[in-house]
């Protein structure tokens, strides 16, 4: 008998040794639980469907939103872009006429003062997560100086050495910005080759989307109660883009240059519409989707 329990101790050890490696890292993808709201930063005057999309209409005028996502979580809170920022007016004068009203927004509210307004303090956020630095989305950057930014080094490169409209350096040139280099993993993640668990515990994960600029990511939100997002900025501005698997118009390029890499760029939509075709329950948000984003939660709202 005193043989036979200790094979089983002996046995139940081996057991837990072999298992331990899962055990850790079941409990390293417990899903601690986040919420996301939108804040709504500006919209846009108005631009027809066919200059987002193509093959968009001709007929439909949209608005599109400008937008940074406040991501909550146990171990610290995040915005996803910083949308537009208290700098704007100042950070526009670099634009051309022409940019200017191509690029005219309104209903400007940054994100700092829908925060401040609603007493949420900036020392809540662990750090910032713009999806690329182009101007629409790092606008708002330097009204958190302090906050740590996480970008991808070739993403920071780019926007260095950027020029108007994409890029406006005086809206990251202050030395107070708390910059910290963002490295993916060699890990696959729903088909994409880089990846990272930010938390790692499954809630939050980055992808890398490069193409329409270099390093550009892609934030998967998965919640406790089962409920997926995909916000993947600029690589298309409207969802439809995904959906019919389509870039911006071709024509957009001669003149505004919007993709640092056209042909990549559509590869990654290429990729999201098969993606999207075998995962209906994600929903996958552009950043500037007005009408894709009108179903989510608006700040002070968080998602359950
Ligand atoms: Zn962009
Ligand atoms: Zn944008």
């Amino acid at each position: 008998m005193k043989s036979l329990s200790s094979l089983s101790n002996y046995l139940s050890i081996f057991f837990l040794a072999a298992y331990f490696p899962f055990i850790q890292a079941e409990t390293l993808n417990t899903n601690s639980g986040i919420s996301f709201s939108v804040i709504q930063t500006a919209e846009s005057s108005g631009t027809l469907e066919a200059l987002i999309v193509d093959e968009g209409s001709f007929f439909n005028v949209r608005k599109l939103v400008h937008n940074a996502i406040l991501v909550k979580h146990p171990k610290g809170d995040f915005l996803w872009d910083s949308g537009i920022g208290r700098e704007i007016e100042d950070q526009m004068a670099d634009f051309s006429f022409i940019e200017k009203q191509l690029f005219s927004i309104e209903n400007i509210k940054p994100a700092r003062d829908q925060l401040d307004d609603a007493g949420y303090s900036a020392d809540e956020l662990k750090f910032i997560i713009p999806s690329h630095m182009h101007w629409d989305h790092a606008s708002g950057l330097e009204d958190f100086n302090g906050v740590p930014v996480l970008v991808q080094e070739n993403s920071l490169k780019e926007a260095m050495a950027g020029k108007p409209p994409g890029f406006i350096a005086s809206q990251y040139d202050s030395p107070e910005i708390n910059w910290q280099t963002l490295t993916l993993n060699d890990i696959n993640y729903e088909g994409f080759d880089k990846s990272l668990d930010i938390f790692a515990d499954g809630s939050s994960v980055l992808v890398d989307l490069s193409g329409h600029t270099h390093g550009h990511l892609g934030l998967f939100l998965n919640l406790k109660n089962g409920k997926r997002y995909l916000f993947i900025g600029d690589t298309t501005w409207a969802v439809l883009g995904v959906e019919k698997n389509k870039s911006r118009p071709g024509f957009l390029k001669w003149f505004l240059n919007v993709d640092t890499d056209y042909n990549k760029n559509a590869q990654v939509i290429d990729q999201l519409h098969k993606f999207q075709k075998g995962n209906s329950n994600v929903v996958i948000v552009p950043a500037h989707d007005e009408l894709q984003q009108e179903n989510l939660p608006h700040f002070p709202n968080f998602s359950q």
